[in-house]
């Protein structure tokens, strides 16, 4: 394995940018002897290995042994020292190897062409290119890029008030992965501190080119123009694309009407409002708003209930039979879908070789577990009460001395988590991986025995 530090060989890494732009300083709240009981006890390393193996770790003659070996592990440890293109032949090399280095953060990259630790001798007899060949597709979706629609916090925190916009995220996304695409094999998994992340692995998401992942991200991408400028939305054309339609009707108005609009308190003041109004292109209907609600300052008693009344005024009046125009119309779901329709990062979903963080890290900052998220339950999700490495090992000591391995992971609160990785997600896929290089090996078996009889 090459060593690679960080500095001069930044420039040619591709890190998932959001914990990118904070630097990689010693974490202040991580403590390395709890990391390396982590690591010790409890990190599922057997499990990520069989899902990064996808069926190619069995005895089946189908089965390509370098799959696994050719995928690049990323390590981040301490005193800022990145460790690219770490690779590993096994389960027990990929476990020792993380439990000798500790890393703070574990990345994972594509499976490239050729063993990515050993890429500069292929470069130099040049009979092998390295390139990254298969990835499974990503999203990467982050609580900052939703700064300008949140009031409760700001950067780098989240709270409850402002968490739905995330499970709006993931149910529209999974919704199109699985109904648009056919997509069946996606695990959402939370990021540890303000977003989350999915990973769509089925073989056919895996095998797509850079190119094809590009018109995947478009097909989600609503924003137009200038991200500065009011308007973020632009929904054009008579009729809503039908993947649109079906998540503005199936989660975006309900979230919110029923969520954000109070929880945010998005009409409560006049600055608020204001940027409201600002989508609306009909100045005498924008100016008989304000005066209402300029006016009502006084009157209203409750201030609970402000921004649903602004919000049915608004909406009465843009749709009212005397607006022909269709634009107008089309306001209110501008409206929508500017303080709500998922936010992507999508440079992370376009390129195979991004790097993205390993579900069941630590997160530095938080030391919160990088957990699995159900999609079908992602409405009871709380990113405030995600276990974190303290109350794990609290909850490991609390056990005693009866140190039965198997039971360590039920003593605490990540077994849960690890269930539900195995269960809905880990058996469903490897079953199928194992069905896809069982019909590929017989495919390519009957096509050697014809060639045979010729
Ligand atoms: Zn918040």
């Amino acid at each position: 394995m090459k060593k690679e530090e960080n500095g001069n060989g930044r420039d040619e890494m591709v890190i998932d940018g959001s914990e990118e732009r904070e630097g990689n300083a010693v974490p202040e709240g991580l403590n390395v002897n709890y990391l390396k009981l982590y690591y010790g006890k409890l990190f599922p390393h057997a499990d990520i290995h069989k899902w990064m193996s996808y069926g190619n770790d069995g005895k089946h003659p189908g089965c390509d042994q370098s799959y696994f070996g050719r995928r690049e592990f990323s390590f981040t440890l301490d005193n800022d020292i990145y460790l690219r293109f770490q690779s590993f032949n096994s389960a027990s090399e990929l476990e020792n190897s993380i439990k000798e280095k500790c890393p703070f953060k574990i990345d994972i990259g594509p499976v490239y062409s050729v063993d990515p630790s050993k890429r500069h001798a292929y470069a130099q007899t040049g009979d092998n290119v390295f390139t990254p060949v298969e990835r499974e597709l990503i999203f990467d979706i982050d609580m900052t890029d939703y700064d300008d629609v949140r009031y409760c916090c700001a950067g780098a925190d989240v709270c409850l008030d402002c968490w739905p916009l995330m499970t709006i995220a993931i149910k529209v996304i999974d919704t199109a992965l699985r109904d648009d695409f056919g997509f069946n094999h996606i695990l959402w998994v939370y990021s540890g501190r303000r977003g989350v992340h999915c990973w769509v692995c089925d073989g056919k998401a895996r095998r797509l080119t850079n190119e094809q992942r590009a018109a995947i991200a478009d097909y989600f991408h609503v924003y137009k123009g200038n991200e500065n400028s009011q308007k973020k939305v632009s929904l054009t054309g008579a009729a809503l694309h039908p993947f649109l339609a079906r998540s503005y009707t199936e989660v975006l108005r309900n979230f919110f009407e029923t969520k954000l609009l109070s929880s945010q308190n998005l009409f409560s003041t006049e600055e608020r409002y204001e940027k409201i109004l600002d989508m609306i292109p009909d100045e005498s209907l924008t100016s008989e708003l304000r005066g209402k609600w300029q006016d009502n300052k006084r009157s209203t008693s409750s201030k609970k209930d402000i921004d649903s009344i602004r919000w049915e005024q608004l909406k009465t009046m843009l749709q009212s039979g005397k607006q022909k125009v269709q634009g107008l119309r089309r306001c209110v779901e501008e409206i929508v879908f500017s303080f709500t329709y998922p936010r992507l990062d999508m440079e992370v979903s376009k390129h195979m070789n991004h790097l993205l963080k390993a579900p069941f890290c630590v997160h530095p900052k938080t030391g919160r577990i990088c957990v699995p998220i159900d999609p079908n339950e992602c409405e009871e999700f709380n990113p405030t009460t995600v276990p974190t490495l303290a109350t794990l090992l609290e909850e490991l000591n609390m056990g005693g001395v009866r140190q039965e391995v198997n039971d360590e992971l039920d003593r605490t609160s990540l077994g849960e988590s690890i269930r539900f990785f195995r269960s809905s997600f880990l058996q469903p896929l490897l079953k199928s991986c194992k069905e896809e290089i069982e019909s590929s090996y017989n495919t390519k078996l009957q096509r050697s025995k014809n060639s045979l009889t010729w």
